[in-house]
């Protein structure tokens, strides 16, 4: 069972702030880097993306400075991109909000002067771009000099976009005794010489990913017809407890999404044109019971961590079978049983078949109407029994 925030020596109001959206129980890299980082030890960590990291760092960052006295900047992150430092205000801004710490985001492109003002009105925590941050210690308008928690995000994108003599320029400033954190999806080269000159005795998290196997669940692979494709998710959504449906594209997930709702499936679609409230907040209806199926793309589907899943639907057969386990994976975790179902129309046959082969898989794709009794229970149905 993965631990509650709670347990690893998260805050209260924090923890309360985490329920709110919908977070309970930590992410794996969470769970190794929380409570050393409350320690205060210096933390390497390796996870790849969607996996967690923001909040890996960001819960300790501001749980730590909370205590500290107002008006000083505690904490710095840096971050290589723009859309990467408003995401991690977004997600850090309600944990700060919970204890009283103020963020602000730092980054190149936008008003410099708006961001002067808002740092002078008194901000304990920055999430910044090196050059930026660069351009306003230059101008002496943001001091480093209180600042006892510095964290580097997606230290392999810093080095890959050329911006590590820019990092260390920064780190080499902050002089006074503190904590550091490099968080990155790789760690090689580049990376360990940062950790090497800016880190003391940093523990190393890594999060091996999990491996999905075909054999994990079970494999359905069921001919449909265009006109029919909603109702036979509606109606395999009606029997199961949780599903989850995979479409190629955000427009294919919203169409997906009314039609299901008009066949009186509560679904919900989640994809990267959502913002993020909506995302977590579907998401949370999908891990309550209020939402039957989620109707979900690659990308968006990345992040969720949802036990109790029975059925995967490949509405749109996958590009390859990485993808294909990948999404599959979303059932059957922790050990429970799952089906994995293709809904194959006549002119992809052939590229499922070809699938199939890659992935060591052998089943008969066997053609299927909405009102077929089968669909009720497809992990009970033994195809090559028929
Ligand atoms: P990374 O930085 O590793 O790529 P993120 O920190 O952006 O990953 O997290 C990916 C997604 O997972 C985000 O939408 C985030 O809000 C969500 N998330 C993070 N931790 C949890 C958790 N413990 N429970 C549920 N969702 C979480
Ligand atoms: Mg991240």
């Amino acid at each position: 069972m993965p631990r509650t925030f709670a347990e690893l020596g998260v805050a209260a109001p924090m923890v309360a702030s985490l329920s709110a959206r919908g977070y309970e129980t930590a992410f794996p890299v969470q769970e190794l880097t929380i409570s050393d980082a409350l320690l205060g030890r210096d933390v390497c960590g390796k996870a790849k993306t969607g996996s967690g990291k923001t909040l890996a760092f960001g819960i300790p960052a501001v749980q730590r400075i909370s205590e500290l006295p107002k008006g000083n900047v505690h904490a710095l992150i840096l971050v290589p991109t723009r859309e990467l430092a408003t995401q991690v205000l977004e997600e850090l801004a309600p944990l700060g909000e919970s204890v009283g710490v103020r963020l602000a985001a730092i980054y190149g492109g936008a008003d410099m002067d708006r961001q002067i003002k808002q740092v002078k009105d008194g901000v304990e925590l920055i999430v910044a771009t090196p050059g930026r941050m660069i351009d306003l210690l230059d101008r002496g308008e943001v001091s480093v000099s209180q600042v006892s928690h510095v964290i580097v995000d997606e230290a392999d994108r810093m080095a890959d976009m050329g911006f590590l003599p820019q990092v260390e320029w920064i780190l080499r400033r902050i002089d006074g005794d503190h904590q550091t954190l490099l968080f990155s999806a790789t760690l090689d080269g580049a990376i360990d010489g940062l950790v090497r000159r800016y880190q003391r005795d940093p523990v190393r998290h890594e999060v091996v990913e999990e491996e999905v196997t075909v054999e994990q669940m079970a494999h359905r692979f069921i001919a449909v017809h265009q006109m029919d494709m909603a109702k036979v998710v509606a109606s395999i959504a009606k029997h199961a407890n949780r599903t989850i449906v995979f479409c190629n594209t955000k427009r294919n997930c919203d169409r997906l999404a009314q039609s299901l709702l008009d066949l009186g499936v509560d679904a919900e679609p989640i994809h990267g044109d959502l913002r993020q409230r909506q995302r977590e907040k579907a998401l949370a209806a999908f891990s309550g019971g209020d939402v039957e199926a989620l109707i979900a793309t690659d990308v968006a589907a990345r992040g969720i961590h949802v036990d109790d899943v029975d059925v995967v639907v490949h509405y749109d057969v996958p590009d390859d079978h990485k993808t294909y386990l990948h999404r599959s994976g979303r059932t059957a975790r922790a050990g429970g049983t799952g089906v994995a179902v293709s809904l194959v129309l006549w002119n992809q046959e052939l590229d499922v078949k070809r699938l199939q082969k890659r992935l060591g898989l052998d089943e008969p794709i066997v053609e299927m109407f909405s009102n077929d009794p089968r669909l009720h229970d497809l992990f009970a149905w033994n195809p090559s029994a028929d």
